[in-house]
C-alpha cells in the first residue's frame, strides 16, 4: 500500500514568490546587503510597531540574540532557568560561561515555577532567564517582584511569544530584555532571524554595537562584540512576512480549536490551555498524553509516524539531561518533577497555515484510534 503525504510538525509560511521579487530588485540596484541597509532599518520600526514595544534590534538568529542579550546586561554567576525548552536557552548561558540553575516548572504553564525561584537564589546569582514557553505568557508580575527584590535582571527566551499579547498588552514588554527568533519553524520567519526587544533607546545602541563586533563608529571599538547581524535579505523577507501575519495566526487559531474540540471530550488527553486574557499566537499544538490513556505517549508517536505523520515531542529530552548539563546539582530528576513528568507526556502536533482539514483530519484519526 502506498504511503500517504507526509505530515511534518510544521511547516514554514511563505510569502507568494512574486511579492518578493521586487525587494530582489532593490537589494539588487542598491548593492546594499548587510550593515543596517535599508530594510533592516524598516523592519525594525515595522516590528516595533507591529508588536507594540519601544525599541528591537535585529539579529541574524534567535540564539546569538539570546548570547548578546547576557552581555549587554553584563550578567554572570549564576542563572535561574527552565529545563523545558529548546537547547539554545541554556547553551547561551555557557556560551556566556554563566552556570545554569535549572528550576521546576508550573506543570499548567510549563513556565518557570515562580514559586520556586526563590529557594534557587544564592549570592552568585545575577538574573533570571525565563521561557514563554509554547507561546503562554509566564507569571511576569512575580517574576518582576522576584528580580526586584533580589536585585536581579530578567531576560525572557520569548522565542515562542511573537505577537502574545497579556490585556491587551505586548507580552515582550516584560522584563530587563526580551529575545525573539525568527527561524523558519517559528510563527513569523526570515528564514533565519531574532530580535532583542529593548525598553530604551541606550539598551538597543549598546546591543547595535555588540552585534557589530563592538564598533561604535568607524574607529572606535567599545566591546568585544560579535557578528551577529541580520542581512538584507532576511530583512526583506521579514518586511513582506509581516504583511502576512494576521492571516497566519488566524489559520493558526482555526486549527487548535478543531483539535480543541476533536479531543475535548477524552479525560486521558489534554491540550494547553490559555487564561482568557491572553492573546495567544498558537505557536505550537503540544499535546499530553496521560499515563491512563490507551497507548503510551510513545506509542502514539509511532502510530503517527506509521501513518506518516512527524509530529515532535517538544520538549524531551530535557536539557538537564544533555550531558553538558546533567552533572549540575539543579539537573537533578527529583528536583524537576514537573519537567520531567511534562517531558514524558508532551508530544506537539502538527500545526502549519497550510495544514488543510483533511490533512488535519488524518492526525486526529491517528490520535482518536489511540484511545481505544
Ligand atoms: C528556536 C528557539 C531558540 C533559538 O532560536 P534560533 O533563531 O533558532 O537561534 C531559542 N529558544 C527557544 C525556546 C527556541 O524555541
Amino acid at each position: 500500500m502506498s504511503q500517504p503525504p507526509p505530515i511534518f510538525v510544521t511547516e514554514p509560511h511563505l510569502p507568494p514568490l512574486d511579492e518578493f521579487l521586487p525587494y530582489l530588485e532593490r537589494i539588487w540596484a542598491s548593492k546594499r546587503l548587510t550593515n543596517g541597509g535599508p530594510f533592516h532599518q524598516q523592519l525594525e520600526l515595522a516590528l516595533a510597531e507591529y508588536l507594540g514595544v519601544e525599541h528591537l534590534s535585529l539579529f541574524a538568529n534567535g540564539t546569538l540574540a539570546l548570547v548578546t542579550a547576557m552581555q549587554a546586561l553584563r550578567i554572570s554567576g549564576e542563572v535561574i532557568t527552565t529545563p523545558y525548552t529548546f537547547a539554545a536557552t541554556s547553551h547561551s548561558l555557557l556560551w556566556n560561561g554563566i552556570k545554569p540553575v535549572f528550576v521546576d516548572v508550573d506543570p499548567t504553564t510549563c513556565n518557570l515555577d515562580p514559586e520556586r525561584i526563590e529557594e534557587a537564589i544564592t549570592p552568585a546569582t545575577t538574573a533570571i532567564l525565563p521561557v514563554h514557553c509554547y507561546g503562554i505568557p509566564c507569571d511576569v508580575e512575580r517574576i518582576e517582584h522576584i528580580a526586584d527584590t533580589y536585585g536581579l535582571k530578567v531576560i525572557y527566551d520569548a522565542a515562542h511569544a511573537f505577537g502574545v499579547r497579556q490585556g491587551g498588552e505586548s507580552i515582550l514588554r516584560h522584563g530587563d530584555l526580551s529575545v525573539l527568533s525568527f527561524h523558519a519553524t517559528k510563527v513569523f520567519n526570515t528564514f533565519e532571524g531574532g530580535a532583542i526587544i529593548c525598553p530604551d533607546a541606550k539598551i538597543k545602541q549598546r546591543i547595535d554595537y555588540l552585534k557589530n563586533f563592538g564598533f561604535a563608529d568607524e574607529i572606535t571599538v567599545v566591546a568585544p562584540g560579535i557578528n551577529g547581524k541580520m542581512n538584507e535579505f532576511g530583512a526583506a523577507i521579514g518586511l513582506l512576512q509581516l504583511k502576512h501575519i494576521d492571516t497566519v495566526l488566524s489559520a493558526r487559531a482555526a486549527i487548535f480549536e478543531r483539535y480543541r474540540d476533536a479531543f475535548d471530550a477524552i479525560p486521558t488527553l489534554h491540550l494547553q490551555t490559555v487564561p482568557d486574557t491572553v492573546d495567544w499566537n498558537h505557536a505550537y499544538c503540544p499535546l499530553f498524553v496521560h499515563a491512563e490513556h490507551g497507548a503510551s505517549r510513545d506509542a502514539l508517536f509511532e502510530q503517527l509516524k506509521s501513518a506518516n505523520i512527524h509530529a515532535r515531542r517538544y520538549f524531551y529530552p530535557l536539557i538537564s539531561s544533555f550531558p553538558m548539563y546533567r552533572s549540575l546539582p539543579s539537573a537533578t530528576p527529583d528536583r524537576l518533577a514537573n519537567a520531567n513528568r511534562l517531558a514524558e507526556q508532551v508530544i506537539c502536533l502538527p500545526i502549519y497555515p497550510s495544514l488543510d482539514a483533511s490533512e488535519q483530519q488524518r492526525v486526529i484519526d491517528v490520535v482518536l484510534r489511540s484511545s481505544r
